[in-house]
């Protein structure tokens, strides 16, 4: 949002002095960067917090006198023009590290398609760690000064609000979002109203609305459904993540990849690559072959320009995560697509055929990768589980020859360093480490910082998480009526002082989030020691069509309840953006185990570790290349019962006897080592700038100089 006009009409109240508070609140450039967060919060610390750290929701929001009284009082004025002198310059940035290392002219964007992006919580977008890649990616590019444009939907009624029964079922609240109070904006056509695209080839005829986030220079270009041009089933395509019913799905996947591809058309952007996140939005692939067909390319010769310049990243081997359509559905919504294409069905369907599984139907993933040039998996472990399971579509070649490469997840850093931790860094690291922040070398002075300063800020950390979590819980107590069951098992009882393991994710049944509870005599000698005592704090919520995964949170939950465990075992609702924060930075333990190969990285090990909270987890996903020894603890594999059992040893035998360990102080000082180990061997090579970095190099770069 860059005309004055349309700021003042957002926001009436918002003074002359101070409006370029309007631009900055739509730019999420302010949520990786502290001093634009606390920019906001002066203006006004309760309605910072009441707005859940939205400022478009703020500044909406509070009367006219505060935002005045800020615009007259010079230190707010101050800190005001500095940071939006660096918000400027920085999005103005002629010279990155983009147009120094690799093009040095202007070059097209790369088009990044996404079912689903982890932003910020604001901004339900997402289910998952997919989410949170696609996020963290375009946040680094942006850092890095890559053009990006990035195409995906806006699900008004997000992923869900989970709510647990006192029974422990989970249950949701319908919640649709305010889509005037986030941080997105409409994207108006010539007349000034907001931008409405066809989809092309589906009937009746689906409609979407356009809007755009802003996430620093990467433009994210969001459709929505929802619009009363729509028949209401079509309505309803956008509403929400993973819908479980397969048609809608269909229709959903032809509206990403088609409908996308047709927005990039309508706002007259054209892109080099394309680089697919996860096989939903493949059918963008379609209509680049179909057009380039329409410039009088033969079917083949237009799939080979399309390979040259698509990227495909497979994300799990979890059956689940690969859709596979039935025949009857995609001749209902292509078999007049088939002919467009210049093949008959059988060639068309032949493109998404698993051929193991023939009769399965039409499989996204087995079709991106044969209509893509480079393909990779997100961990070196899950490379090779990759092309194990789709080498039956290279049968010629022998299964470590299958061209499936892997480049390994990383994560944010500015996103998911806590801001005390960054000022602790800022002192030992020097001012600029953030900059530098993939360099190895930088992360050994966190040798230098003192024990003692570290160890203290992270228990100011992990206090504000128990605040965090009691205020929560509070409030639904307050304002939802909970039974005082819900209160107790949503974690009042936490204890700072007490040995603390986080375990939150999606309650997948392959996570088996419920192991640690295998052998429940000795889990509650653990939990109830009354000198060296454990807490657990879980959260996570199981897809609504996944009672599997509902039953096992049930299952905790009901610890969380039972007065046998002490009120040690917390399980903590609606696990999202905001929990998460807190409970990565927080905890002192990070727990992962799921069953192998199936974790194909995972994310939030390393969102924890570079905060210095040391990882427990199973050998798989990015473990396997993150566990030196020296940072956290790992075992392998081995089953249920075994897995539980190394679980428990490694508690009884190492991580507690070594936490409890203090010094005339009341300082663990071999815990801290382990903590300082975790930072220095996450910081670099797990961050997603070695990410994207490794994208531009392996494939980014060279599909930019071959486009025509
Ligand atoms: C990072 C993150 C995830 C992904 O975590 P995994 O370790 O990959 O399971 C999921 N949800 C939220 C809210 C996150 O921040």
């Amino acid at each position: 949002m860059n005309h004055s006009k349309e700021i003042k009409d957002v926001f009436p109240n918002l003074p002359e002095r101070i409006i370029g508070l309007g631009e900055l609140s739509y730019n999420l450039w302010w949520s990786w960067h502290p001093a634009a967060r606390m920019l906001f919060k002066m203006i006004d610390r309760p309605a910072w917090k009441e707005s859940v750290h939205n400022p478009v929701r703020m500044l909406r929001e509070i009367p006219r006198k505060i935002l005045e009284s800020a615009a007259n009082n010079p230190d707010f004025l101050q800190h005001y023009d500095t940071l939006l002198s660096r918000f400027h310059n920085e999005l103005k940035a002629k010279s990155c590290w983009f147009t120094e290392n690799v093009a040095a002219a202007e070059c097209l964007p790369v088009a990044y398609f996404s079912a689903e992006y982890g932003l910020h919580h604001s901004l339900p977008f997402y289910a998952g760690g997919l989410g949170f890649l696609a996020g963290d990616h375009l946040k680094e590019c942006s850092d890095l000064g890559i053009p990006v444009t990035a195409v995906g939907f806006m699900y008004p009624e997000g992923y869900l609000r989970q709510k647990i029964r006192v029974d422990g079922w989970q249950e949701h609240a319908d919640e649709v979002l305010d889509r005037d109070a986030a941080p997105i904006e409409r994207v108006f056509n010539k007349e000034g109203q907001q931008l409405i695209v066809k989809v092309p080839f589906i009937d009746p005829p689906v409609h979407v609305a356009v809007w755009k986030v802003s996430v620093g220079n990467v433009p994210l270009y969001l459709m929505d459904t929802d619009i009363e041009l729509n028949d209401p089933w079509n309505r309803l395509i956008s509403a929400r993540l993973y819908t479980g019913d397969i048609e809608q799905r269909l229709r959903q996947e032809i509206v990403l990849g088609i409908g996308g591809r047709e927005i990039l058309d309508t706002l007259g952007i054209r892109h080099s690559v394309l680089h697919l996140n996860e096989g939903h939005p493949a059918f963008a692939l379609l209509e680049k072959v179909r057009e380039r067909m329409e410039d009088g390319l033969s079917f083949e010769d237009a799939a080979g320009q399309v390979r040259a310049t698509t990227v495909f990243t497979t994300h799990t081997p979890v059956p689940a995560g690969h859709d596979v359509f039935p025949f009857h559905l995609m001749d209902k919504y292509f078999s007049s697509y088939y002919p467009m294409l210049g093949l008959d069905r059988d060639a068309f369907l032949q493109m998404g055929i698993h051929p193991e599984k023939p009769a399965e139907g039409f499989n996204m993933t087995a079709f991106a990768l044969r209509m893509s040039g480079y393909h990779n998996g997100v961990s070196k472990k899950h490379g090779e589980v990759a092309r194990k399971m789709w080498q039956p579509l290279w049968p010629e070649l022998k299964e470590e020859d299958v061209p499936i490469d892997s480049i390994t997840n990383g994560i944010h850093v500015p996103t998911w360093i806590e801001p005390k931790m960054e000022l602790l860094f800022n002192k030992y690291l020097g001012q600029d480490w953030l900059k530098d922040h993939d360099n190895p070398g930088i992360w050994k002075s966190v040798d230098d910082i003192p024990d003692k300063e570290l160890w203290q800020a992270y228990i100011w950390v992990k206090i504000k998480l128990v605040n965090f979590i009691r205020e929560r819980t509070r409030k639904r107590w307050v304002e939802d009526r909970t039974s005082p069951l819900n209160v107790v098992a949503g974690g009042t009882l936490l204890d700072p002082m007490t040995l603390t393991i986080g375990f939150a994710r999606r309650f997948a049944s392959y996570k088996r989030a419920d192991l640690i509870f295998h052998d429940l005599e000795r889990l509650k000698k653990l939990l109830n020691n009354r000198w060296r005592p454990l807490q657990i704090i879980f959260a996570g919520k199981a897809h609504p069509a996944d009672d599997d995964g509902k039953r096992i949170l049930q299952r905790i939950f009901n610890f969380a309840d039972n007065p046998d465990f002490g009120g040690r075992i917390a399980f903590v609702e609606n696990y999202d953006e905001q929990l998460a924060q807190y409970m990565v930075h927080g905890v002192d333990l990070w727990l992962n185990n799921p069953v192998p190969p199936m974790e194909a990285s995972g994310t939030s090990g390393m969102k924890a570790a570079l905060n210095g909270v040391p990882h427990l987890s199973i050998l798989d996903g990015w473990w396997i290349e993150g566990y030196n020894g020296k940072n956290g603890w790992a075992f392998e594999g081995n089953g249920d019962k075994s897995d539980a059992e190394s679980i428990y040893n490694l508690l009884e035998q190492k991580i507690i006897p070594l936490y409890y360990n203090l010094d005339d102080n009341g300082m663990p000082h071999n815990w801290v080592k382990i903590m300082k180990e975790a930072i220095k061997n996450t910081g670099a090579g797990f961050s997603a700038r070695r990410m994207v970095k490794e994208y531009v190099a392996k494939f980014y770069h060279k599909a930019l100089k071959s486009v025509v």
